[in-house]
Formats: C-alpha cells, structure tokens, sequence
C-alpha cells in the first residue's frame, strides 16, 4: 500500500479526539510530502538537526514535533518553530527550553515524558520525580514554557496486558496532574501509543498517537 493509503487507513481508525503525528524519521521528504499532499499536517522527528533540514524544505503550514530525546545544547536551533516537544524529562531542559523562548519572545508547549516501561533505557522521570519537578519553585518561575501533557512509551513487548498496565498508570498520572492548572502547566495531552501499541493506548485514553512504520514503512 501506498503511504497516501496508509494514511487514511490509521486516520479511519481514530476517533476524532486523538490527533495523529506521522513519525518520519529516517525518511526522504518525497516520502514526507506523500503524506502531505494526503492532508497530514503534523510530522514527529528524533533528531533536532533531521528536523530542521525537513523544516527548511518542505510547506511553512506544517506542524513539527520533537518526539526525541533532546541535548540541551541543541534546543536553540528548534526553538524558531518547533510546535511541541514530547521528550521532555528534566528541570534542566526546561531550564534551557525556557530561557531560548524568552530569547525569541515565544512560548513553547512541552510534554513531559514519563518512564512508564520495564526496560531501564527507556528516558523519562518517574513518579516521584515528576511530583517534585512540578512542585519546585524553579519550575513555577518558567515564564516562557507551558507544560501541556504528558508522554510516555510502553515495554516493547507482545505481552498486551503489561502494555495495558503501562498505559493506564500513565493515564492515572494524567488525571491526577490535570487538576493542577497553573500559569504555564495545564495538562491536556497525553502522547501515548506507537504502530504496535496505538489501538491500546487509545483504549486507555491517549490523545495522541505517534505512528511511524505503519504509515512510511519500516525503517
Ligand atoms: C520512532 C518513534 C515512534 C514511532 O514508532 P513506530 O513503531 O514506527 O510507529 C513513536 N514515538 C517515538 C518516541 C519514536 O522514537
């Protein structure tokens, strides 16, 4: 099947409250702008300097969103248009995030990622370390920030029940953190589910997926 085909085969699936990022790394533009020309409009990349290439080439009416683990020394060549940042899992980053924003007058919405998988190389902050970053006075001073979600990856894995179990307690985050709306934190988005996992993910609530390989192809 074609991606143009792909494409409108996962949307068909969605309800109309998930919004869907076609995750296109790795993947020429021509690929990119199949898609486009089927009406996506949001594209997810891993690597800051990938994304900026495909940014410069492709329609200024494209959504992009930084789903990879991002290095603090690279966030400034994003911060001209990134829409939304997935991987966020430190104070330092959104130290940093923060501080290039107020440089270009911007604000930049951010997910936080939460380490919701068994395998230790996963990134993300836990429980915890979630609690205390939202709680610390550093965080509350980040004028040019707004945390919108959440994000999360499950366990690779063919075992649906612990995918399921991943997801809800992601999920049980969510809901508890959404009570806390404050200037830059109101959470509204919860970026869960891959091309194994979306179905899942969507039955316990996700808002976005990030769909790679079913749409372009393996990589
Ligand atoms: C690559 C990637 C995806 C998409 O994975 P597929 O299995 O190809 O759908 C989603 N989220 C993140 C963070 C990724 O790195």
């Amino acid at each position: 099947m074609s991606i143009a085909q792909n494409l409108l085969n996962i949307k068909s699936q969605l309800p109309e409250s998930v919004t869907l990022v076609a995750v296109s790394k790795t993947k020429p533009v021509a690929d990119l702008m199949e898609a486009y020309h089927a009406g996506q409009r949001i594209f997810g990349e891993n690597k800051i300097q990938e994304m900026t290439e495909k940014w410069e080439q492709m329609p200024k009416d494209i959504q992009w969103h930084m789903i990879g683990h991002v290095q603090s020394n690279k966030v400034k060549y994003m911060i001209p248009y990134v829409k939304l940042i997935h991987g966020v899992d430190s104070l330092k980053l959104l130290k940093e995030i923060n501080r290039l924003a107020l440089k270009w007058r911007k604000k930049i919405d951010c997910l936080l990622q939460i380490h919701i998988a068994e395998e230790e190389t996963k990134f993300g902050l836990d429980e915890k370390e979630l609690k205390e970053l939202l709680a610390s006075e550093e965080f509350k001073t980040f004028d040019n920030i707004r945390v919108v979600g959440l994000m999360g990856m499950a366990t690779f894995t063919d075992n649906q029940n612990q995918i399921k179990r991943e997801f809800q307690h992601l999920k049980t985050l969510f809901d508890t953190y959404s009570q806390l709306k404050t200037e830059n934190c109101q959470l509204k988005t919860l970026s869960m589910g891959m091309s194994g996992d979306y179905q899942t993910a969507i039955e316990c609530g996700s808002t976005m997926v990030r769909i790679g390989s079913s749409i372009f192809g393996t990589r």
